[in-house]
């Protein structure tokens, strides 16, 4: 493959601090965490690393917040003001943002400039929902009822990220959480909290109150159990592994929390004989290398129809070697670094089974020389649905190819693994892409396209995949109560008791 030779990330290390009751403060026990880039082994950031009692104390600032206000009680104009001041202090710090995300994550720069553009538009368009956020009425109840239902924020929201789109995942939770009028405290993945910080200091210029959004830097299990279980947090909105959200949601069940989980895919691209042959081919390309394939949406199972397959592996493959995989610091490159060492045993590892369970590895199927850690474009060919490269996550750059005969085997495949997150659809036949999209369980289905996301467009996922969904016109009721009003209007004329 062409890995480019790697340059040195020159960059003096960001200094990140905890945010919480308005100030940035250090760890209670002066503990630090140090990021090392992933694209070029150097360190990158040097952060305060909270421990138990920092995230008890996030917890408490976000609960004090929330009870005496201001920020609840707030007009949703105001609320909307702030949001859209950081929507315009994170276009205005784009460039820092860009190239700590890449440093810490081993994106392309290019990429993850998009991802905060892209960031900064959902702070928009919360602004806009922040002012619409209502309830519901209902005069029909009879002369002497009104029925009122109002919309209450729910309260304090722990939001939990991965590090596979730091910047994008907390911008599809916080500011949605913030235009319902919750307080929240934030607990980026360890391996990529910078750009999460950054935003911090985004909105304490923007004006947002002391104690409304707290962020806390450090491990998981050790903080992210506080976040997920202290009795003072009324919801818990986690993006994560299917692994973890799940240990989440039993633990936060013992105070009963509300829970938003977007977890894990395999996501199909389901590809008929009539299809535009190119744009599948390329699609499938970009689906499965997007992100060096460590994408919840990743395309990572092509299912063909068989009797285009043989010519649809063998384009997908002779695509993928013109592939630029590389320093992400460097103009053009289209793949960058895995972003954890772990990550890259976990892809090895996969690649491994496949072979061992009798899968041709095609194409790729290596680590690449470092400095950094990068995977070669692998495309495994005569998958079977029962190998666990075909059922299980690999988050890695590794396609899996599988053929189908008639459209309830494709059916059948795409709906065979517990995910469900979404899929994609191609042909040149409507009917063929409507019956496929309405019976792939799956809460996106793409059809002639792929990865495309819009702010006004819910996002999550069916069975093992989630638990509720984000964006969209309905994302900050997802971050509410619901209070019903029942008026009695006029004088009582109904007794319990017979006067
Ligand atoms: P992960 O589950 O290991 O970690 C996610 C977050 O949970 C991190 O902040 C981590 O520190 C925290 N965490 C770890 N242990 C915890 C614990 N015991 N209690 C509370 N928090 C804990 O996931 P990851 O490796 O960072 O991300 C990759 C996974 O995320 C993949 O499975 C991917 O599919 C999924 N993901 C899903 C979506 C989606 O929208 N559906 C988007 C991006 C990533």
């Amino acid at each position: 493959m062409n890995a480019q030779a790697s340059t040195p990330a020159a960059a003096t290390p960001f200094i990140g601090k905890l945010l919480i009751n308005g100030t940035w403060q250090d760890a209670a026990d002066g503990a630090t965490l140090e990021r090392r880039s992933p694209a070029h082994d150097e360190v990158v950031a040097v952060y305060a690393k909270a421990g138990v009692a920092d995230a008890v104390k996030a917890v408490k600032a976000a609960r004090k917040a929330f009870d005496h206000g201001p920020w609840p009680t707030m007009k949703g104009t105001e609320r909307a003001r702030i949001l859209r001041a950081v929507a315009e202090g994170i276009l205005a710090r784009k460039h820092e943002l860009a190239r700590l995300e890449t440093l810490e994550n081993g994106k392309p720069l290019a990429q993850s400039m998009a991802e905060i553009e892209g960031a900064a538009d959902l702070w928009h368009y919360a602004a806009t929902l922040a002012r619409n956020l209502h309830g519901d009425s209902y005069n029909t109840l009879g002369e002497a009822t009104l029925g009122v239902v109002l919309r209450d924020p729910i309260g304090v929201v722990s939001i939990i990220t991965p590090w596979n789109f730091p910047f994008l995942i907390v911008s599809q939770k916080l500011p949605f959480a913030l235009a319902a009028g919750c307080t929240c405290v934030v607990k980026p993945a360890e391996v990529t909290s910078g750009t999460t910080v950054m935003l911090g200091e985004i909105l304490v210029a923007a004006g947002i109150p002391a104690g409304v959004v707290n962020i806390i830097v450090g491990q998981g299990s050790v903080i992210g159990d506080v976040l997920v279980t202290d009795a003072d947090v009324d919801m818990l909105s986690f993006t994560g592994s299917t692994a973890v959200g799940k240990q989440a949601v039993a633990k936060s069940a013992q105070t009963l929390k509300k829970v938003s989980m977007e977890l894990g895919g395999k996501n199909p691209q389901v590809v008929f004989a009539d299809c535009d042959f190119d744009a599948a081919v390329d699609a499938a390309v970009f689906g499965i290398y997007f992100n060096a394939g460590q994408c919840c949406n990743s395309g990572s199972r092509i299912l063909v129809q068989a009797s285009i397959a043989e010519r649809f592996a063998a384009a997908v493959i002779e695509r993928s070697k013109a592939v630029r995989v590389g320093d992400p610091l460097i103009d053009g490159t289209q793949v960058g670094a895995i972003t954890t060492d772990k990550q890259l045993a976990t892809i090895l590892s996969h690649i491994n089974g496949a072979r061992r369970a009798g899968a041709t590895v095609a194409l790729g199927g290596a680590q690449l020389p470092g400095p950094g850690m990068y995977v070669e474009p692998t495309v495994v060919t005569g998958v079977t649905p029962d190998m666990a490269i075909a059922r299980e996550e690999v988050f890695g750059p590794v396609l899996s190819v599988l053929t189908f005969e008639d459209l309830d085997e494709a059916v059948e495949l795409a709906n065979s693994t517990l995910y469900g997150l979404s899929a994609a659809v191609w042909s040149q036949d409507f009917s063929t892409c409507l019956q496929a999209a309405r019976r792939i369980r799956a809460g996106t289905v793409w059809v002639n396209t792929f990865l495309e996301g819009h702010a006004e467009l819910p996002f999550g996922g069916y069975r093992e995949s989630g638990i509720g969904r984000e964006l969209g016109r309905f994302a900050t009721e997802d971050y509410t109560e619901t209070k019903t009003l029942h008026m009695h209007l006029g004088p009582r004329t109904d007794w319990y008791v017979a006067k």
